[in-house]
């Protein structure tokens, strides 16, 4: 009598744990994250190494480090790419948000993790707010020190970046950044150092919000056009249209703007001087481009501050676009997908506005 209640026992155990492991699997948000190589999937030989390689660490080397991730979330991995970011290339960022777009189609999906490296996050995350069309969290990832370092940042930033995006609060508020505890818009994030781990900062609108081992606070919205609110769209395209980005700096070569267009660019992005600013022969230059029909947009080389419209330079009347709070390099991102269509000079300015 005994070992058959003893048996029964065993077998309602066993149903209590498997019924619950169902619930609990099925109550987990399902995070994808998507892995493209960088630092925080760098390896160097040393703990005090400034030298390594980037992407040499495996997703699910990168998750094993984090075991508590696993209580957030029920993760999934798919490596997209593995390289760092000074090699991203446009061809990766449209495979990236081809297989985002099917992801976010996907009512399993909660949430997509990027693990990006920091030297061009801020093109990739800004160019995903444009075309991927969606309210779940996308949230970028990336860490300062390679995996093997004294004081990896990576892991952390990982945990908090999963975190954010299993969060029903990140809905809605486009690309995020998740790193060393704060969180960005892609609209407004720049990186300002080239080793700090606070190596991300938004200037002037400031951070989204906070996130501390997985405690999230939330301050605003992105008060530009992002996701769901964007017309903007890569969907069937393989190449964007070419798009310079030329310094500006004293007594600058307006040759490089001539040699641009004869070299095919669709569009031009001045990292001007100041407000957009540049001497009157690369202006004269501009111009010349612009009765081409290349479109140039003035941006500014300085770290802070919006360049406006007919301030200095008279756009109407030598045909240029004012890069408004875009910086370079996310002004040639706007650029090369607004590019995608034929388009007049105001509406493209009217973006710059909103995007
Ligand atoms: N060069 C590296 C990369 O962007 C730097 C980093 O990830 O922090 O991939």
């Amino acid at each position: 009598m005994k070992t058959i209640i003893q048996k029964f026992r065993n077998m309602f155990t066993i149903l209590l744990m498997v019924a619950s492991a169902i619930v609990w699997g099925q109550t987990k948000p399902v995070i994808v994250i998507l892995a493209t190589g960088g630092t925080i999937a760098g390896a160097a030989g040393s703990g005090v190494q400034s030298g390594y390689t980037s992407g040499q660490v495996t997703i699910d080397a990168m998750v094993n480090a984090v075991p508590d991730i696993t209580k957030l979330a029920t993760i999934k991995g798919e490596q997209i790419s593995n390289v760092g970011s000074q090699d991203m290339s446009f061809e990766i960022m449209l495979k990236l948000a081809k297989r985002i777009k099917e992801l976010a189609a996907d009512k399993n999906v909660s949430g997509i993790v990027i693990t990006h490296g920091t030297d061009t996050m801020e093109e990739t995350a800004y160019f995903l707010n444009l075309v991927t069309h969606t309210s779940k969290p996308i949230v970028l990832v990336g860490s300062m020190r390679p995996s093997t370092a004294v004081s990896a940042d990576g892991p952390l930033n990982l945990y908090n970046a999963v975190s954010v995006a299993a969060d029903p609060n990140a809905k809605d508020r486009g690309v995020l950044l998740v790193m060393n505890d704060w969180i960005h818009s892609a609209q407004t994030l720049t990186k300002v150092s080239t080793t700090a781990v606070q190596t991300f900062m938004s200037p002037i609108r400031g951070l989204i919000g906070t996130s501390a081992y997985g405690v999230n606070e939330y301050y605003r919205y992105p008060h530009n056009r992002y996701g769901m609110k964007s017309e903007l769209s890569v969907d069937g395209v393989t190449a964007l249209p070419r798009v310079d980005i030329i310094y500006g700096d004293a007594d600058m070569p307006a040759d490089l703007i001539d040699a641009s267009v004869a070299n095919g660019a669709k569009g031009i992005v001045i990292a001007g001087v100041g407000n957009g600013n540049m001497n009157k022969a690369s202006l004269d230059a501009c111009a010349r481009a612009s009765k081409k029909g290349v479109v140039v947009v003035r941006s500014t080389r300085v770290a802070t501050g919006n360049v406006g419209r007919n301030v200095e330079v008279d756009d109407d009347k030598l045909g240029l676009v004012a890069s408004y709070d875009l910086n370079p390099q996310k002004a040639r991102i706007l650029l090369s997908v607004a590019l995608l269509k034929p388009r007049k000079l105001d509406e493209i300015q009217t973006m710059f506005y909103e995007y």
